[in-house]
Order: C-alpha cells, then structure tokens, then sequence
C-alpha cells in the first residue's frame, strides 16, 4: 500500500525543471542538438545523489544515467525509467512563469495573457473537478511532455529510497536529451544501461499504456527531365518540375494522408520537394501499424511514379526506400508481462487503463528495436507543444505512485 502520509516532491521539482530552457533544435547537426539541454542534466544529476542514487553521472552525449540498488533476495529483473529532459522546437521555452490554477470548477481556463484553454476542445478537463492544474502565463511551451515525466521519476526514487520496507529489484534511470527532435536514442547505450525491461513516462492522460506506435519507412522519389535552354526547348525540354507536379495528382484525394485518415488508418505523405528542370526530388513518409501495408504504401507510388515517366517520354525517375522504425508491437508481444503488469499497477490504484496506438514513434519503440522492450506510460500532460499545455498536480502524484507500484509489482511477481 502507499504512504499517505507521503509528502510529494514531483510538483516542486517540476516548477524548478520548468525554469530552465531545454529547447531542442531540428536544424542543428550537433549532440545533443542544443548544448543548453545540459544545464538541466547536470543539476539532475546532483539531485540524483541527494536522494541516494550514488552513481548518477552524465556521458559525454548528455544522457544521465542512475541505478537505484535491488534490496530484494529475489532473481528480479532490471527494469529502467526513461524521460526526456528537451522540450518541443514548436513553441519557445524561455522564461516559463508556470502558474497553479487550483481547485479546478470547470469550464474554460483564461491564462494570465488572454489566452483560454477551452473546456470543449479539451474534454479530458471534465475529469479533473477540484484539481490544481498548472498552466503556462500563455507566453510560452510548460514543457510538461517530458519535465512532468522526469519529476515523477525522482518523486518515485525518493519515495523507495525514504520507505525501505519496500522491497524492488535494481532500477536503472535515463533522462536523454533531443527526444523531440527523433534523436533521443540516437546515443543510447542500451547495454551500458542494463535493464532488461524499461518504461518512457512521456504519455498525456492519466491511464495511458502506450505498446503501440507506427511503423515508418521514409521514401524518396527523383523525377529526372532534361534541360536546355528555355529559348530553344521546343520539342527537347522535359521539366521534371512538372513531372513531380503532374505525379502529386495523381495521389488518392480521398484516403491514404495525414488529413483524411485517424485511428488505426495509414498514409503515404509528401513532406518535401525540390529541384529544377534536370531534377526534382519529392520525399514522402510512409506510416502504418502494420509492416506488409507500408509495402502496399511504397508499390502504390512507385506505380504512379512509373505513370508519370511514361507521361513525359524521354523521362526517368529513381525510387529509392529507407526504413525508419517499426511498431514497438512486434517486440512487446514476445514480453507480455512488461505491458501486464503495467496495467496491474493501474488496477491496484484504481486508475482506468487507456490503451491506445500512437500514431507516431517514440524513442519506446526505437528502444524495443534495440534490445530494450520499451512501452510509453501517461506522465499526465495535455495540449502537447503548444502554449495551452498543461497538467494536473494530481495526476503527476498519480504517475508517480504508478512507477512505484509498477516497480513493487516487479518484485512480487518475480
Ligand atoms: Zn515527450
């Protein structure tokens, strides 16, 4: 059972994590992708050790890594918790001044510059009568998705380390930088590491259990034309600008993108185009839950792409595609008890479990792929990167008595 008396630490810790700019950057080539994300990571580190994790230290890539010892004579396997320590490149995070709205009664929440959080575009709201819930001045990102994750992490750790009378196997910590920007794995040593099993707190409502996400191929089409001079093409210029326009028509209108399509629905999407007359090349993302209809996806344009060159005669085009990740599903399968006994914890707290497929990937499901069966757990944000983020007090305490109970699950039933 859980202390009740317990006085959390995850909401002072994340109004402190707030404070700091930890901003990833998508245009830069570096590691981590902004060097200020450190700033953060130094300070956990230190408080790591001030709650007892004596080997907390930070790489040279920026990943923090810590170890909470097993106290438990039973053969428990090493589980890991991992956060994101960067916020969103979508809206800045400089200057947060997070504010407590508390004892929640319902309808729209008016934030300090005028904008509102509406109470009918966000029906999670209903929930959470009587909540204090922390929102931004509107000026800027909370940073909720992931600092609320990290909080809850540390609340989890000093709550075992104050109540040794619990009994749990080794945990392993991780806070990574440039999550947001796709590259939060990019460094991960997952042998370093040493779980055999970890858990990302970075889902939004209260319940979530996240074990599935897209499966994602990238897809670049080069239209080749030929080029002469514009005043004497007559009858030689093929313009492989119009090859690739002529191309993008003859995409399905009606199904098969990101604005027609939901659920558990795929998509073929063009993300960029660019070249001139000699060459344009168009790059897609290809999405969806199951690996045979990204091919489906991938022969589908590569027809249409066959149809335009025989449209412009003289012309040639190279298709050429690149994996990305693939649903975390496919791995998680083969360790039902990693997603079971995540749901048992919801149980023994009374919290509904959420079960829903992400339509995205998740430094989870790249993490599966490389050895570290890895499901995403609700760290309690709403209104992901955006300035209307927010999050309730009592559900970063709910997140954090998850974790703790998740971990005494480990034990019991090893
Ligand atoms: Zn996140």
């Amino acid at each position: 059972m859980f202390d009740e008396n317990y006085q959390f630490t995850c909401v002072d810790r994340f109004l402190k994590y707030v404070k700091y700019d930890t901003q990833s950057n998508e245009e830069s080539e570096t590691f981590p992708s902004d060097p200020k994300q450190l700033e953060l990571s130094k300070d956990l580190v230190e408080e790591l050790k001030e709650i007892g994790l004596e080997d907390a230290h930070m790489d040279e890539w920026g990943y923090v890594m810590a170890t909470l010892p097993s106290n438990t004579d039973k053969d428990v396997p090493v589980i890991g918790f991992i956060a994101h320590v960067d916020t969103s490149p979508a809206v800045s995070g400089k200057d947060v001044k997070p504010k407590i709205h508390k004892n929640y009664q319902g309808g729209d929440i008016v934030l300090e510059n005028g904008k509102v959080i509406e109470a009918d575009s966000n029906p999670e709201l209903k929930d959470m009568i009587g909540f204090d819930i922390i929102t931004t001045d509107g000026t800027t990102l909370l940073g909720a998705d992931d600092k609320a994750g990290i909080a809850e992490i540390m609340d989890a750790m000093n709550y075992l380390v104050t109540h040794p009378e619990i009994k749990h196997g080794t945990i392993k910590i991780c806070f990574t930088p440039d999550e947001e920007v796709g590259r939060g794995t990019e460094h991960f040593d997952v042998k370093k590491f040493g779980a055999k099993y970890a858990y990302t707190i970075d889902g939004g409502t209260r319940g979530e259990v996240e074990t599935e996400t897209f499966s994602a191929d990238a897809v670049n089409i080069d239209f080749i034309g030929k080029n002469v001079h514009p005043g004497y093409a007559k009858g030689k210029m093929i313009n492989s600008i119009k090859m690739a326009a002529h191309f993008l028509e003859l995409l399905p209108k009606d199904r098969l993108s990101p604005e027609t399509t939901e659920g558990r629905e795929g998509y073929v999407h063009p993300v960029s185009i660019n070249g001139n007359e000699e060459k344009t090349t168009v790059k897609f993302i290809i999405r969806d839950f199951i690996d045979e209809k990204l091919k489906e996806y991938e022969d589908l344009l590569k027809e249409l792409a066959d149809k335009t060159v025989e449209a412009f005669p003289g012309s040639s085009m190279e298709f050429k595609v690149i994996e990305q990740y693939r649903n975390m599903k496919n791995i998680l399968d083969q360790h039902p008890q990693v997603e079971e006994f995540a749901l048992e914890a919801l149980r023994r707290l009374g919290i509904k479990p959420i079960q829903s497929a992400i339509r995205g990937g998740t430094d989870g499901s790249r993490l599966s792929y490389m050895g570290l069966p890895t499901p995403n757990l609700f760290a309690g944000g709403h209104n992901f990167h955006a300035i209307t983020e927010y999050v309730a007090v009592q559900d970063m305490e709910a997140a954090t008595k998850m974790i703790v109970t998740l971990i005494q699950v480990w034990e019991e039933k090893s």
